[in-house]
Order: C-alpha cells, then structure tokens, then sequence
C-alpha cells in the first residue's frame, strides 16, 4: 500500500529541493513580493506558511496562499485587499481573515500563534507569538516552514523542524509525541499527505499514529470535524488508496466504531472509475457509517445515504421491469445524488434502467398542462394530478406520442369517469 510503511528517520543531509522561491511563477513572485513589501510598511514580517511553502518546494500547483504576519493581521488584510482591488473579511475572535482576490482567488491570512491543548481532541487554546513558536505548533514537519516575504530578506526559508530534509526523503513526520493525541484529525491528515505525496511515515510517527488509532482518540473528535476530515479526503484524485490506508490502519473503525463492509473498496473503485464527483463519493461512504440523527449532515445527504441502503428491495423489482414506466415508478423516489452513485456500482441489468431514469425518463412530462385540462372542463383538484400522471406513464410507456394522442387519452379517461 503506498505510504503506509515505517521508515528510519534520522536525518540525512540530502537535499534535492529548491532552496528559496523558484522564479518560475513570475505573477506569483511580484504578488508575494508586494505582500512583504506591505508588512513592512506596517512594521510587521509577514511570511509565506505551511503548505503553500511545501509545495513550492515540491514543485506543485498550491491551491492556497496561506500567509502570516507576527502583528496586525487586520490592517494587513485591509491594505492587501485594498492594493490589490478584492474584498477582505476578518474574524476577530481568531485574528485571521481572508482576502478574495477579483480573480475569485484567496490569500489566507493568519496573525502567527502558539497553540497549548487543554485536553485530547479538544480545540487548542491559542497566543501570539512570533513565527518560529507559530512554526512549532503545526502538524508535520514538512508544514512547518516559512517563506520570508520581507523585502530584504525575500525568499528565505525557516526550517526550525527540518521539513526540507524530510520532504527529500519523502517522509511524514509529526513534531512531538503528543501531536496526535492532541489532535486526532492529524491521524486522517497524515494519512493523506502520505498517500498524495507518496511519502512514507516515519517510523515512529507511525508507531505514534498506531497508539493514538488503538486508544480511539479520533472518536473523541466532535462528528463535525471528523466528518470533514472524510470529506477532504473524498476531494482527492487517490481517494481509493486513501480509503484504503485507512481502513487498513483500523481509522475509520476506530473513529466510528464501525466496520467496513465487504462492498466497501469495490465500490468505491467503480466510482473512482466512473469519475464521480467529491461529493458522490462522500455520500457512497457515508451510506456505509452508523448515521444517527445527531450526524452532522445535510438533510439531503441523510436522504441519499437512506436511499442507497434501502435500494435492495428495489434492485430485484428493477431487474424484472421491462416498461419505461414501472422504471420510473421504482426510481422516482429515489434522489438524483443516490440514483447517480447507484448508476456506477449496479450490475448492467440494473445499472442501464438507472441511467434511463436518470437521462430520460425523469425529464419526461407529458405535453398537456393543468391549463388545458380545465380547457377540457375538469374541475381543479386532486383529479389533476392523477390525470397528468397517467399521461406521463402512457408517454414513457409510448402509449401516446404527440398532443393529440395526449387529449384522445385524456377524453377517453373523462369519458370512463362519467360512465
Ligand atoms: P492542503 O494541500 O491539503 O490544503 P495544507 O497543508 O495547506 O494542505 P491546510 O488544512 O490548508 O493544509 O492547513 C494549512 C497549514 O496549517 C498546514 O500546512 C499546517 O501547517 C497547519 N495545519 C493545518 N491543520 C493542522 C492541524 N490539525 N494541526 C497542526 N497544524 C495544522
């Protein structure tokens, strides 16, 4: 499995990285450059931090600019959007805000900060501090540098942890011993990186991580940062391996108290395959876990994820159905989202009724309105409804093809009815 082996970690001066800000990204420069520049103005450093620093190291596309300032980090924020023409939004009780950008894109930015836990899973308690101390609270040493955005020394890394070493030699390493008793969403981050980057854990981050998973610390998380840590995971393109490292390493049961079933990883291949979005394959995985009503989920995810478990009753019945309309009539009630992840994991018999459901049949109305119906003299009521749905069975079941045919069987049921 990748990334999920221990290895030594004593360091090794093997550095096959960049050392400072590669000056390929010349748009990326002058930005970061101009950041610095109005840090100083304001008597403060400000610095590229964490993941952006790493991978720029890595020599990867960065979705985010995570930037932090040792003072200020609201005056930052408001002349940084102010020079740059984007709108800033700033929480005071965190000291951190972000500005976005007219190109829709974000800088982050924090005030730098020390963290102490008060007790395991909780959030931490937080203080100001420069950035080295900002350095030490993070999560693994390859998130532990920043890159100087100060004029004079533009560029600079700080490594207090050795990120840049252990980045060359492909490792995940945590900070200190307690880092994922402290912080159990760490177990599903190291997980993740290990797996993205293809990295392996360091030895005794993994015998840390094995600890913390055996003692169930993830399950003292609240559900919704669990849960979110799950739906990050579902965003990434190696989700499938991801999964897979962490029910290997017993973390999902452990968070849970839940146990895999057997369609678990097949499933979720053939929706890795089947390119389903993110959030179809979140609600595949959350089909699989011990929902409550106190799961925080959307209302709509909850239905989906009741719909995928209870579709056994339908899958028999589907397989039988042979007319567009018993078709519809199985799947109508079944929500998009659920009937879409349904499509990938069925086999063909049932699969292809799901994608006609899903293509045509529920798009499919009949051509006659509730207007024309009362042109017919039908008294408004429950009766509409019973006559429109008619139409549409006989129109899937191509019973009826234009208007005309629609008003013939629309006659002759009013007909039938007055008999
Ligand atoms: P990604 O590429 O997944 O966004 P990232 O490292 O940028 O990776 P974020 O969740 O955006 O991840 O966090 C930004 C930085 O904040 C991290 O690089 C790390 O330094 C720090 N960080 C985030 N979560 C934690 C945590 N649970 N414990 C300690 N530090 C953390």
């Amino acid at each position: 499995m990748p990334g999920i082996r221990g290895r030594p970690g004593s360091p090794r001066p093997d550095f096959g990285l960049p050392k400072g800000l590669p000056a390929s990204d010349a748009g990326q420069r002058q930005l970061l450059e101009r950041l610095g520049r109005v840090a100083t103005k304001l008597g403060t450093r400000a610095f590229l931090v964490g993941g952006p620093v790493r991978d720029l190291l890595l020599g990867r596309a960065s979705p985010d600019l995570d930037v932090a300032v040792e003072a200020s980090s609201r005056e930052f924020g408001k002349v940084v959007a102010l020079e740059l023409g984007g709108r800033f939004l700033f929480h005071s009780r965190f000291l951190t805000g972000t500005v976005t950008l007219p190109d829709s894109s974000h800088i982050d930015i924090t005030r730098t900060r020390t963290e102490s836990y008060t007790r395991p899973a909780v959030l931490p308690r937080v203080r100001p501090a420069h950035i080295r101390q900002d350095l030490f609270r993070r999560d693994f040493t390859m998130n532990a540098m920043a890159l100087e955005l100060a004029p004079r020394s533009f560029g600079r890394i700080i490594d207090p942890c050795n990120g840049q070493i252990d980045l060359s030699r492909r490792i995940v390493r945590v900070l200190h011993d307690r880092s994922f008793v402290d912080d159990p969403t760490r177990i599903f981050r190291c997980v993740r990186f290990a797996v993205r980057f293809g990295f392996e854990i360091e030895e005794r981050t993994l015998r840390l991580m094995r600890e913390a998973v055996a003692l169930r610390y993830a399950s003292l998380l609240t559900p919704e940062r669990a849960l979110w840590e799950l739906r990050l995971t579902c965003a990434e393109p190696l989700v499938l391996q991801m999964v897979e490292a962490l029910v290997k390493e017993n973390v999902l049961q452990s968070t849970w108290e839940w146990t895999p079933p057997e369609s678990l990883l097949p499933g979720l291949a053939r929706l890795v395959q089947s390119r389903a979005a993110p959030d179809l394959i979140f609600l595949f995985l959350l089909s699989t876990l011990p929902v409550t009503d106190r799961f925080p989920v959307r209302r709509e995810e909850r239905d989906a994820a009741d719909a995928l478990n209870a579709f056994g009753a339908t899958r028999a019945r589907l397989a039988r159905a042979c007319k567009p309309g018993a078709v519809y009539r199985l799947l109508h009630p079944i929500p998009e989202p659920a009937l879409k992840i349904l499509a990938a994991l069925e086999p063909v018999r049932v699969s292809r009724h799901i994608k006609d459901q899903l293509r045509v049949f529920s798009h499919t109305r009949p051509e006659l309105t509730g207007r024309d119906l009362r042109a017919l003299g039908v008294e408004p009521g429950p009766r509409y409804r019973a006559i429109l749905e008619r139409l549409l069975y006989a129109r899937l079941d191509g019973r009826v093809r234009s208007r005309e045919d629609e008003l013939r069987l629309c006659r002759r049921m009013l007909g039938a009815g007055k008999r």
